[in-house]
């Protein structure tokens, strides 16, 4: 199929963004967060692009995630830290990977797989402060902190990592934000009471890597903000760029009466005679629905809102008419942009997030595979 349709990932953009998160947090490594094919951007160019701007560890959700990574032969440091039963244990130790522990058998299910593999597990001992999703919850911690102090000494495991994750840290001055940080102390001290000496501490996720310093620990974890997303709306002062611009050529211009029913249940009427044009990407490419008549489309100067209800494969878009000189310009092959850097006046992930009151990771991650990851 000809790439009619792309989403062009900027590598440089991903190692400067690294770079920047690095001055946010200089005391600190950096731990690119490459799960679900690296936010939709292409798991392992970025993951590259990462390393390549000073991340040393890199991580995903699942060890299958982290084994794609060895595969590759990418040797940095990476942990795996949804471990559903089933997950290829032996697989990961062989493989070098960090496996993060939210539970009790997990301990044992671990220190098992090391002794077939033969040779010790690398695992990071997860706590729940709060978020109430993943990690062993508090009143659980010291009975998990024992056992994995039981298989380390018995040289099955190496506790490398104590870790925990924000709820809502995108809210600066959240109250829950505190609780987790004095939990997550807590936490370290009684591990540490046990006779564990993690490497790396870390609980930083981007919006507390970008807003909150004293979560910064061994170890920041960014994610969306190594993309050049914010978890927090507004990027300015952050120096963060957005790696992904989403685009399309047109497929179909025409003029169209006044009072036309435009796309499936006529939901948008043109008001004028008009001219409309087709753009070949719909929600079978990720583009969702929910955009229809709402999300911004960037073409010849002008931002658009898509006209219509979104098809599988396609979407329309309005360019006015009379006296909109650019508009008649429009031809089929010129380029639609979805979102962009921003810096061309197109509109962003962010952009498209908050028209749709949704966030930027979820229109990233669910860009299809029908549209080509073209790197740059
Ligand atoms: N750390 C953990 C454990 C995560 O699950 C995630 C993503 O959900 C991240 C870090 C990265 O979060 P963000 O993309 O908000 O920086």
């Amino acid at each position: 199929m000809p790439p009619f349709a792309e989403a062009r990932v900027d590598l440089g953009a991903i190692s400067e963004n690294i770079a920047a998160l690095r001055r946010h947090a200089p005391s600190s490594q950096v731990m690119g967060v490459v799960k679900a094919d690296g936010y939709g951007h292409g798991m392992l160019p970025a993951a590259r692009a990462m390393l390549a701007g000073g991340a040393t560890w890199l991580g995903t959700a699942f060890v299958e995630e982290a084994l794609e990574l060895r595969r590759a032969g990418i040797a940095s440091r990476a942990v795996a830290w949804i471990l559903p039963p089933g997950a290829p244990l032996v697989e990961a130790v062989d493989a070098d990977i960090d496996l993060g522990v939210s539970a009790l058998w997990l301990v044992e299910g671990i220190a098992t797989a090391a002794h077939e593999a033969g040779r010790p597990a690398r695992v990071h001992l997860k706590v729940d402060t709060g978020l109430s999703r993943g990690g062993v919850v508090t009143d659980a911690w010291p009975a998990v902190v024992e056992a994995a102090a039981r298989a380390e000494a018995a040289g099955l495991i190496r506790v490398a990592g104590v870790f925990s994750h924000f709820a809502c840290s995108d809210e600066p001055g959240h109250p829950s934000i505190g609780a987790q940080l004095n939990a997550f102390h807590e936490a370290l001290e009684v591990a540490e009471k046990a006779g564990l000496r993690p490497e790396v501490r870390h609980l930083a996720n981007s919006a507390a890597t970008l807003t909150l310093p004293e979560s910064h620990f061994d170890l920041v974890r960014p994610g969306i903000a190594s993309y050049g997303l914010s978890p927090i709306p507004d990027l300015t002062g952050t120096g963060l760029r957005p790696a992904m611009t989403l685009r399309s050529t047109i497929a179909l211009v025409k003029r169209v009466p006044e009072g036309s029913g435009v796309s499936y249940g006529h939901r948008y009427v043109t008001d004028r005679a008009t001219t409309l044009a087709l753009v070949p990407l719909g929600y079978g490419d990720g583009v969702p629905r929910a955009a229809t008549n709402t999300a911004p489309v960037f073409v010849a100067g002008r931002r658009r809102t898509i006209a219509g209800t979104v098809c599988m494969d396609q979407f329309v878009l309005d360019l006015g008419d009379d006296g909109e000189v650019e508009t008649n310009k429009v031809e089929a092959g010129d380029y639609a942009v979805l979102f962009g850097a921003g810096d061309g006046g197109e509109p962003t992930a962010q952009d498209w997030a908050a028209a749709l009151d949704t966030i930027p990771y979820e229109i990233v991650t669910r860009i299809s595979p029908r549209v080509p990851r073209v790197h740059v």
